[in-house]
């Protein structure tokens, strides 16, 4: 009976045949891969279930072709698939049994969404009009046969197969003028394409009595003879990523503990990178074998977004998960790798501004929380590496570049939506004047990062939307006091009429009539912030409405006491909104605010 494939695979296949890989060579080393992949999984269970028997060297990937119907023959001694893994990984794309496998050795679920997105297999369709997959699983007695010809579904049948593993036949499409498939069969195409994308696999890949690939794994191989190409096409084969990495990391250790470490920083953030989904770690390889896909503990987690692998002798090959955590070597090489990553990616910042700012436009948010996250245990190793807008600058700079060029004692920052809305804020006015330099924090992490940090090499922070920030003198700051006290009992007034902890004078700022500022931990960003967040926790910033003392509202209000306490509350009502506009906050009661404008404007 023939199937269908499910609907979503359909226009998946519709879309990935036709656009998704441009380059049509790439099919072969896909099937090379989920065959090596098979090998794997056959071999590791060899290690595990004393009911399977394998010996390691009897493990390969054959290829060979049929001449007369044009198909290209790709088979492997793995451990196979039974019917219904057939159905499951074959019949619909979105399912994937790498994954399965995956979280079985994991036992969670979190994965990969990109690599979980099991495109792979269908690649083949690009170059055939008709797949038939031969597969015999390690733990059923029958083969099954899954054929397709793509667009019209699929059906499976009983196969007669007698050793486990995988035979993939493809009917190779008909020649066009523009493409010449019938070349996928030519000795030359076959080795130049396992030389170029396959020549790292651990397992021989034999070719008329031939093993074409080298099986050095990459991070084995003398760096000097390895090329950008190389790297880039290891990278993308086994991370899913279409984009070439922004760094590369090989190294290698010997001494207290011996390991060669090849390590990846993406040039973009991975779709599911800041949900719960994604899963850090590198794979572990204990001398070439493959112990663990994702080996969390390699990697601190403000270094997430690290993709690699580690090979090392100084673990053995059937140690268990739990007992994993506790080896001393594991331990060591995740310091080492943390340190060196850490360097690298100060020397970039360093030498290599532009693609350090990549970096920091994808992981930047990473860093800023691992500065924050475990009570701040970790700033001192992250802090050099963040980047925030200057406002002289008008670009990103370190904190050690701000406290250079700006010469200040204190380092100020003002936070916002936006650049621009910061920019323009009444609080900042007046600092821009007087070429003081601000960071302006738009991150929602940033305030946060900043209160962990508590000061940098002994400069304070301090937000110039907080109270206790005044640039004004002595003197200036007596006629203030003044002034406040004689008003005293107008400004308690104008409190009573609204939602804040104090209303008063100041002289801070330049041309704007009123400002919010905020007192106490909790600033009017992380107001937004942890409102925003999806708990019942809600939080209120201590507010205070600042009026200018040299705008012409200040004498309209204390008319307005003396004369009119009426129109006083309608005139408090609506500044306070404008000072709550102006920081990008709601207002409760729009439609009250504006008749009361109406009213005020059409007298
Ligand atoms: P991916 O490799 O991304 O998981 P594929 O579409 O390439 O997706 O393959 C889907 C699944 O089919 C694999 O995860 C694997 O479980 C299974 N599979 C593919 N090829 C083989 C093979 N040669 N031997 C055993 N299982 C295979």
């Amino acid at each position: 009976m023939k199937k269908q494939f499910k609907s979503e695979s359909k226009r998946l296949l519709d879309l990935m045949i036709n656009s998704i890989y441009t380059n049509k060579d790439i099919f072969l080393r896909e099937l090379i891969s989920n065959a090596s992949d098979a090998l794997d999984k056959l071999y590791y269970e060899s290690l595990t279930n004393k009911d399977v028997s394998v010996k390691k060297k009897d493990l390969k990937i054959s290829l060979s072709v049929n001449d007369t119907n044009k198909a290209l023959i790709i088979s492997d001694n793995g451990c196979g698939m039974d019917e219904t893994e057939l159905e499951n990984n074959l019949g619909t794309i979105a399912k994937s049994g790498s994954l399965a496998f995956k979280e079985m050795m994991d036992k969670k679920k979190n994965v990969d969404i990109i690599g979980q997105f099991g495109v792979g297999f269908y690649s083949a369709f690009m170059v055939s009009k008709k797949i038939v997959v031969e597969s015999k699983s390690i733990h059923s007695d029958k083969s099954y046969i899954w054929e397709s010809d793509g667009a019209s579904g699929y059906s499976i049948s009983e196969g007669t197969k007698k050793d486990n593993g995988t035979t993939i036949t493809l009917y190779l499409k008909d020649d066009t003028e523009d493409i010449t498939y019938s070349d996928y069969i030519s000795d030359y195409k076959i080795k130049s394409l396992i030389t170029k994308y396959s020549d790292y696999i651990r397992y021989p890949i034999v070719f008329k009595d031939e093993t074409l690939n080298s099986m050095i794994p990459l991070w084995k191989k003398d760096k000097s003879k390895i090329t950008d190409t190389d790297y880039n096409n290891f990278y993308s084969d086994k991370y899913y990523d279409y984009e070439a990495p922004l760094k590369v990391i090989h190294t290698s250790a010997e001494g207290m503990v011996s390991y060669k470490a090849l390590l990846f920083i993406p040039s973009h953030t991975p779709m599911d990178y800041y949900t719960k989904e994604y899963e850090k770690g590198l794979s572990l390889y204990s001398n070439g074998v493959l112990i663990m896909d994702t080996c969390k503990d390699l990697l601190p987690d403000y270094l997430a977004f690290v993709k690699g692998v580690v090979d090392t002798e100084d673990i053995s090959l059937n140690i268990s998960r739990e007992m994993l955590q506790q080896t001393k070597s594991i331990q060591l090489i995740s310091k080492n790798i943390d340190t060196k990553v850490r360097k690298e990616l100060e020397e970039m910042l360093k030498e290599d501004r532009d693609n350090y700012k990549k970096f920091f436009e994808a992981f930047g948010p990473q860093l800023k929380f691992g500065i924050y996250n475990n009570f701040g245990m970790d700033k001192d190793k992250l802090k050099d590496l963040i980047l925030l807008y200057s406002s002289k600058k008008k670009d990103l700079v370190t904190f050690k570049e701000y406290i250079e060029e700006s010469g200040q004692d204190v380092i100020y920052y003002a936070s916002g939506e936006t650049i621009d809305k910061i920019d323009n804020s009444p609080q900042v006015e007046p600092y821009k004047e007087k070429d003081i330099d601000i960071l302006y924090l738009t991150d929602y992490i940033d305030e946060f990062m900043i209160s962990a940090l508590g000061e940098y090499e002994g400069k304070k922070f301090v937000n110039i939307k907080e109270e206790k920030s005044d640039l004004e003198d002595e003197k200036s700051k007596e006629v203030t006091k003044k002034l406040n006290e004689e008003n005293k009992d107008m400004l308690e007034s104008m409190k009573g009429y609204i939602d804040v902890s104090e209303v008063r004078f100041t002289n801070k700022l330049k041309n704007h009539p009123v400002c919010l500022s905020s007192k106490g931990d909790i600033s009017l960003e992380m107001e937004k912030v942890i409102n925003a967040m999806p708990t019942d926790e809600t939080v209120k910033a201590e507010s205070i409405l600042e009026i200018n003392e040299n705008h012409p509202i200040k004498d309209k209000l204390i008319e307005l006491y003396n004369n009119n306490k009426e129109e006083l509350e309608k005139y408090t009502k609506i500044l306070y909104s404008e000072a709550r506009l102006i920081e990008g906050l709601q207002i409760d009661n729009p439609s009250e605010i504006s008749s009361l404008i109406c009213d005020i404007i059409s007298k």
